[in-house]
């Protein structure tokens, strides 16, 4: 870890210049960025904004400079970049050091408050019975109507709100799961923060399949965030403290299962010590037991960027999608970013409604009727866009899929 200061970075934890100077500056990773991509601005590439970060540390450009705030701002953080990069650049770390300096300068204290939200076991649980509340009494209608979502510049994130179920996944799951059959693997199970609260039955169906395969699950009380939205926006402090608090409490397990991308990589990242497991990855060691009946019909596979990019986990998903499906068909450019990508969807709207657009036309090109979309953000994101355009298809959790192939066939 970097702790002193270089050049024109103001605070410990500074991008590491070691890591800067290994940009060989070859422009392989050019046309694997989609920011790259729709504006063809060498600043808002890979390179140019490691040469950004690279001019502050040298001295030539000040840390206030718009420049770098609007370009670091405008990443989608999607590590498509380093999966290109043959020079095995990490530019996943130094966009969190890069973000953390910037943050540290200009984010009030008001504008940490949404993370908050995040921070504390159970706050958003509280939030998310209100949420209930609003979306059952009517009230959610009538906000609609006042125009106050306009104001308050709520409106595209109230949209993009499913219907908020009563009880979290934390309400039914803390505790332990014993393994159908012969116990062959004792796992931990994360719950996360937005999957726990809007995608309960993404969990209830991840312990399922776990338990079907011979894992007994254990789902520990004390856990919460994993810090990854924290890390995304530059409060890298907090992202260490949550990840840490993850860490102690899941002490005693062997391996922790994942069925969110941006966690998964968060945790392998910085839960220091801790054997955080993709789920796919996981059954995929294990020798996973494939559905006696799979499910009809035309499946695809969408790639989260946090779980091919920044996990390199990409043929676990497949295998298990291809087991579970009559037909699985591979979605064009599968591995591009649908715009989601954290808040990006909130802070630049623009840029991400063209990539979902892009992802969209892509998903309806491939005549699947369901997506598998390993991660929240992506989920919310593209069942948004599906939703919009009326069409039949429809994005599940791969655990969702192949837990009802699992039943259908009585396993
Ligand atoms: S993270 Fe994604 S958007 Fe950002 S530089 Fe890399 S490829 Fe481009
Ligand atoms: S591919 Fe890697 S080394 Fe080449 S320009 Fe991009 S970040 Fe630098």
């Amino acid at each position: 870890m970097n702790l002193r200061p270089e050049g024109n970075w103001h605070f410990e934890d500074a991008p590491p210049p070691e890591e800067l100077l290994n940009c060989m500056r070859c422009g392989m990773c050019l046309p694997a960025c989609p920011t790259y991509q729709l504006t063809g601005r060498e600043q808002s590439s890979p390179r140019g904004r490691i040469a950004l970060m690279r001019a502050v540390s040298e001295g030539d450009m000040q840390l206030d400079s718009s420049v770098l705030a609007e370009e670091l701002d405008f990443c989608l953080g999607c590590l498509a970049c380093t999966t290109a990069c043959p020079a095995g650049v990490d530019y996943g770390s130094l966009l969190e050091a890069g973000r953390d300096q910037l943050a540290r300068r200009r984010l009030a204290w008001w504008q940490k408050l949404p993370f908050k939200l995040f921070e504390g076991p159970g706050r958003l649980r509280v939030l998310a019975r209100l949420l209930w509340l609003y979306q059952k009494s009517g009230l959610a209608r009538a906000v609609r109507f006042s125009g106050l979502l306009r104001a308050l510049r709520l409106q595209e994130a109230e949209s993009m709100l499913p219907p908020v179920p009563f009880h979290s996944s934390y309400d039914t799951l803390v505790g332990e799961h014993p393994a159908y059959g012969r116990e062959r693997k004792r796992v931990g199970m994360l719950l996360g923060c937005v999957m726990d609260v809007l995608f309960v039955e993404e969990n209830l169906a991840t312990v399922e399949v776990l338990r079907r395969n011979g894992c007994t699950v254990v789902v520990p009380p004390s856990q919460g965030c994993c810090g990854a939205l924290h890390a995304h926006s530059g409060q890298l402090p907090t992202a260490r403290k949550l990840a840490a608090r993850l860490t102690e409490a899941f002490q005693g397990c062997e391996l922790v299962a994942v069925n969110s991308a941006g966690c998964g990589a968060c945790m392998k990242h910085h839960c220091q010590g801790l054997q955080a497991r993709d789920v796919h990855e996981l059954l995929v060691e294990l020798g996973w037991q494939r559905p006696e009946r799979p499910l009809s019909g035309r499946f695809t596979y969408h790639d989260a960027c946090h779980l091919a990019h920044g996990q390199g986990v990409t043929a676990p998903p497949r295998e298990i999608m291809r087991g579970l499906a009559t037909e699985l068909v591979e979605l064009p450019r599968a591995d591009r970013c649908c715009g989601s990508a954290g808040i990006y969807n909130l802070t630049h709207p623009e840029t991400a409604g063209e990539l979902l657009e892009d992802k969209l036309n892509a998903i309806e090109s491939t005549g699947a009727e369901v997506v598998g979309v390993a991660n929240p953000g992506c989920l919310l994101q593209i069942r948004q866009g599906l939703r919009l355009r009326g069409g039949r298809v429809r994005a599940e959790h791969p655990m969702v899929l192949l837990a009802r192939a699992y039943r259908a066939t009585g396993r």
